[in-house]
């Protein structure tokens, strides 16, 4: 019975009318990749890079040692589509040799794109590895950076990425509100957006998302995020680009039916969550997503919006 609930909700992610929104991982290396492939994903949304960087806190791994780690993962999705972040160093994420001790507030300070244009070798090193990995392999390589604030932002690292000889699209991601605000902007340097929520709750409601006291705060149902994620989504619907979700609220089932509502084109997630996010989307037509999308909208606070939303979905 378990296996026939499981390959009755296998296959690629769409809605019941056949609205395509593929379903792929977040990873942090190639030891995850088999869970990613178990879970029917159609690829890797976020491979977070900063595990590499863990081994040696006085220096960037070898760009050798980069070449096999990053080519392992795109071996592993042949014709797949694998979204790489370059490194996303500071605030939650330190790093010894680059993030500066003595910041008041390291979420505010040289973090994410921002440490990597202050250490362009370590970007660029970054970037030529992975050119190097997807040498010859058919895989539809994407990279994005983390902390992208403003055009300039997405222009340094597009740069940075055509100077390496990168054969890939070169994304942003949107993880705080002056990039939502501004993603037409952005989307004229770079090729795709994806929606950072965990950041992005982090930076629109001022609190810290290492900070339990707060979490309220935190909740991706939150309308004002809500409308952040639909302002980035008709950004790159008008720009003819795609808007991805790789924060954890791609992987709460109904919030993903709220998401594809809004208009974003991918949901990436933890491996686990797959299986039921597949199955959630598969029992809602896109019409069904955007009235729930419009439904948590109209509410004032993430409690309603999340029972908004269920109210459209299940009274069908
Ligand atoms: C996010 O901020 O939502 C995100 C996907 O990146 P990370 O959680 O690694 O900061
Ligand atoms: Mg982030």
């Amino acid at each position: 019975e378990r296996k026939a609930a499981l390959s009755a909700s296998s296959g690629p992610g769409a809605t019941s009318d056949g609205h395509k929104v593929p379903l792929l991982a977040n990873i942090g290396g190639p030891a995850d990749v088999a869970a990613a492939v178990e879970a029917g994903a159609e690829g890797v949304g976020l491979f977070r890079t900063e595990f590499l960087f863990l081994d040696d806190s006085a220096k960037a791994p070898s760009e050798a040692k980069q070449v096999e780690a990053y080519r392992k993962v795109l071996e592993a999705f042949p014709e797949g589509r694998v979204v790489v972040r370059v490194l996303d160093a500071g605030a939650d994420k330190p790093l010894d040799f680059l993030t500066p001790a003595d910041e008041p507030n390291p979420a505010l300070g040289v973090r994410g794109l921002r440490t990597l244009l202050d250490h362009p070798e370590v970007l660029r090193t970054q970037l030529t590895a992975l050119a190097e990995a997807a040498k010859g392999l058919p895989v539809y390589l994407e990279v994005m950076a983390p902390m992208v604030a403003d055009r300039t932002d997405a222009k340094a690292f597009a740069d940075a990425c055509r100077e390496a000889g990168l054969q890939a699209k070169f994304g942003a991601m949107v993880e705080i509100p002056s990039a939502a605000l501004r993603a037409r902007s952005i989307l004229q340097e770079v090729e795709f957006l994806s929606l950072g929520t965990n950041d992005l709750a982090q930076y629109t409601f001022a609190a810290d998302r290492q900070v339990g006291a707060v979490s309220r705060l935190q909740d991706p149902w939150q309308p004002a995020l809500l409308d952040l994620v639909a302002m980035s989504a008709e950004a790159a619907k008008a720009e003819g680009k795609s808007c991805g979700v790789c924060g954890e609220a791609a992987s709460d089932p109904l919030l993903a039916c709220v998401l594809t509502g809004l208009g974003v084109t991918s949901l990436s997630m933890g491996a686990a969550s797959i299986p039921y996010v597949r199955a959630t989307l598969a029992k809602h037509t896109l019409a069904q997503c955007e009235r729930a999308a419009a439904a948590a909208r109209a509410t004032d606070s993430a409690e309603e919006a999340r029972l908004a939303a269920q109210a459209v979905l299940s009274g069908e």
